[in-house]
């Protein structure tokens, strides 16, 4: 039977490009995310044009715990266990600290941190009784290292790296393994407001603004594609990686090497 792979926040960005790189190694994709109905049918017609069965959607918003236990116990009542968890749904609102509008950091934190802590507890039960299971939950640099002005982003980051961890040692012995990975800048709609500021604030072209973003922090200069993060992510569920768990692996450009 098809393994089931759930991949949040995957209508943009990185969770299509994961989902995209998992749906080709022949799992059968639940995509999760928000977006214009034309925009989730691009991301299904995307990931079903490279999968052997259609994916499935669900629309769930992931800061709502009740809404996250009713969309999973309806998966997994309808088709099963999920074998492969990748929880990347992230959100990013920049502000110092002493002005951190609490609404944003409690958003925050709901979505980058406590939806990852459902969808394990959740999913776990089922990954415990087929002693196989998959858990990577997309960090970042900012799980590893601070930048200013990120408060509620790199606590949650921190967070999610300590969950991670804790995931593992209690999943050792269970064929079951959890990661993070810690992407550096990785050019998604997530960074275009960082992108766009930096370029009316130093009146540049975008283009530029995108360049000085890297410049600042990331040595290769260059931006992290979607597609190797996939293919990390790949690499990851393969008999291969069965001995990596509790890691947190920096795709970086050399960011956190400084
Ligand atoms: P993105 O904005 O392109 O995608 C975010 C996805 O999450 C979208 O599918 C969106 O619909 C979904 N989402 C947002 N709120 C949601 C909610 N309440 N419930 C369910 N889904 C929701 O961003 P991205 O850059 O692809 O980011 C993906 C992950 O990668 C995030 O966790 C982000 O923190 C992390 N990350 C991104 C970068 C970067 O440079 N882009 C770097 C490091 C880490």
């Amino acid at each position: 039977m098809t393994q089931l792979a759930l991949v949040t926040g995957s209508t943009s960005g990185i969770g299509l490009g994961i989902a995209m790189s998992l749906a080709e190694a022949g799992y059968q994709l639940i995509l999760n995310g928000f977006g214009e109905p034309e925009v989730i049918d691009q991301a299904l017609a995307d990931v079903g044009a490279v999968s052997s069965e259609s994916p499935l959607y669900i629309g769930t918003d992931l800061t709502q715990p009740r809404a996250i236990e009713l969309a999973l116990s309806e998966i997994f009542e309808s088709e099963g266990s999920v074998s492969v968890l990748v929880n990347n749904a992230g959100m990013q609102f920049t502000a110092p600290v002493d002005e951190f509008p609490v609404d944003k950091w409690d958003q925050i934190i709901a979505l980058n941190l406590s939806a990852a802590f459902h969808t394990i507890r959740l999913c776990l039960p089922g990954m415990k009784a087929q002693n196989f299971g998959r858990i990577i939950n997309i960090a970042s640099v900012h799980g590893l290292v601070a930048s200013v002005n990120k408060p509620a982003y790199v606590a949650a980051k921190h967070g999610l790296i300590g969950l991670t961890k804790a995931t593992a040692l209690e999943t050792a012995e269970m064929n079951i393994t959890c990661n993070a990975i810690c992407p550096g800048w990785t050019h998604t709609p997530l960074i275009q407001t960082q992108i766009e500021n930096r370029a009316s604030d130093l009146n540049i072209s975008i283009e530029d603004g995108g360049r000085a973003l890297l410049a600042e922090k990331q040595p290769s200069k260059e931006f992290v594609t979607t597609d190797q993060l996939g293919a990390l992510t790949r690499f990851l569920c393969t008999d291969a990686a069965s001995q990596i768990t509790g890691a947190s692996l920096p795709v970086d450009g050399g960011w956190t090497a400084q």
